[in-house]
């Protein structure tokens, strides 16, 4: 393609796939498991990773390939892989780095599914998590950090609670530290928000959310900025950069460079846990991602609209939209996502929880499903689903009161969205 580099709009529709001369234009799906070679030492030396290519889809699939290079491009990244869900993302990208006997900080304002992953799953398999408020000092931040801390986790806009994460400084105490700082940037996506641009070094997503936007797949996407030096603080991150036993003694970091992270999260993660995307979800993701663009900013469109609405109405106790100028967050958003934050806004009514629920029983095409950005309008009350599992002083923690109602704002007509809202409104 060009010499240029391209346009986000343009990589979102023509990214990750080059078709030669009569091949089809539209990414295909590879629908198999497995691939064929002439010579039993042409699959041997793939084996030893000597040979790129592929042989089976749990490590490696063009379909996959395409759709990650396509993110890849869009965040400005080097390598990048899919993985099942984004839950399988985050766990890769800690775990590839993190194992027994080591620790980790985190924001406290993140996913309930990752907050679980961290405070749980993970202290079970050994590693430890701190988490630290997302508008933590800097001091406080660099006060978190042990001498066996491999990483800082954080959401450029955390899901539900809308923090935005004050990436430069984030990335500046962690790589003062000798550690990289791992990004989830589902809510934001690369139309928003480029985290590699401030600073991060990895970055995660849910592709289930605004990347696919139909909601018709799951899945998750690794991306490597490419610019974290492994080496440099080679005594932490003795996987990447000592040899790997089930590899015949490869060590990452000098075979493959820049691609170290994502080979090892790919041929030993993958390998072994095997969370791999499905093709036909990463097809149907790539479908999506193609108008990803166009639909972010009618998504943050729409969403500041309502959330206007919301903040001048009077049943309505509070708004949490980082696009509000009242907004704790205004300035950091103006800093990271000039161009808007997400479709995804929180708000509590002032008869508190019951009537929360009261409202939402109200609405009548803005449904009630767990999920959010997706071209549909939807709602949930957190702390009755999603975050059930955490007790009132964990949610508070998380920035998520038993009262918040969390609405995804679609792509209808905004005019009608509101309209719902204002009807439901007027029942409670
Ligand atoms: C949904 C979500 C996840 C988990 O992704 P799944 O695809 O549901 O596994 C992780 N992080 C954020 C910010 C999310 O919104």
């Amino acid at each position: 393609m060009s010499e240029k580099k391209q346009k986000l709009g343009t990589i979102c529709v023509q990214g990750g796939w080059e078709p030669r001369q009569g091949e089809p234009r539209v990414l295909p799906i590879y629908q198999s498991t497995t691939f064929k070679y002439d010579t039993i030492e042409a699959m041997g030396d793939l084996f030893d990773l000597k040979e790129a290519g592929y042989f089976y889809t749990r490590l490696q699939n063009p379909t996959n390939d395409s759709v990650a290079a396509k993110i890849t491009a869009l965040e400005g990244g080097v390598a990048g892989m899919l993985t099942s869900s984004g839950q399988a993302a985050n766990f890769f990208a800690v775990f590839n780095i993190c194992g027994a006997g080591d620790h980790f900080i985190s924001s406290s304002a993140i996913y309930g599914g990752t907050y679980n992953l961290f405070a749980i799953t993970l202290k079970r398999m050994g590693i430890d998590v701190t988490f630290v408020e997302p508008d933590v000092s800097e001091e406080e931040l660099i006060k978190a950090i042990q001498p066996n801390t491999k990483l800082i986790f954080g959401e450029t806009l955390a899901n539900p609670a809308l923090a935005v994460l004050d990436i430069e400084m984030f990335a500046r105490v962690a790589h003062a530290h000798g550690i990289p700082l791992i990004v989830d940037n589902t809510f934001a996506t690369p139309i928003n928000c480029r985290p590699f641009e401030w600073g991060a070094d990895i970055v995660t997503h849910s592709t289930t959310k605004y990347m696919d936007g139909h909601a018709t797949s799951v899945g998750g996407c690794i991306v490597d900025s490419g610019n974290f030096d492994w080496e440099k603080s080679a005594e932490k991150f003795p996987g990447l950069t000592t040899p790997d036993a089930s590899y015949h003694g490869v060590v990452y970091t000098e075979t493959f460079g820049k691609g170290a992270f994502i080979t090892k999260a790919t041929a030993q993660l993958m390998r072994d846990l095997g969370a791999i995307q499905s093709p036909q979800n990463a097809f149907l993701t790539n479908i999506g991602l193609e108008t990803l663009e166009l639909r972010m900013q009618k998504h943050t469109e729409n969403a500041q609209k309502v959330a206007e609405f919301l903040e001048n109405n009077d049943k309505v106790a509070w708004v949490n939209f980082p696009g509000l100028k009242s907004n704790t967050y205004y300035a950091l958003a103006q800093k990271y996502l000039p161009n808007g934050t997400c479709g995804v806004i929180s708000f509590g009514l002032k008869g508190g929880k019951e009537m929360s629920q009261k409202f939402i029983n109200a609405l009548k095409f803005i449904a009630i499903v767990t999920h959010v950005a997706d071209t549909r309008s939807c709602v949930l009350q957190p702390s009755t689903t999603t975050h059930r599992q955490m007790t009132d002083e964990q949610l508070h923690e998380a920035g998520v009161p038993p009262e918040l109602i969390r609405i995804s704002v679609g792509i209808e007509d905004v005019e009608d969205i509101i309209g719902d809202i204002e009807q439901a409104l007027k029942k409670v």
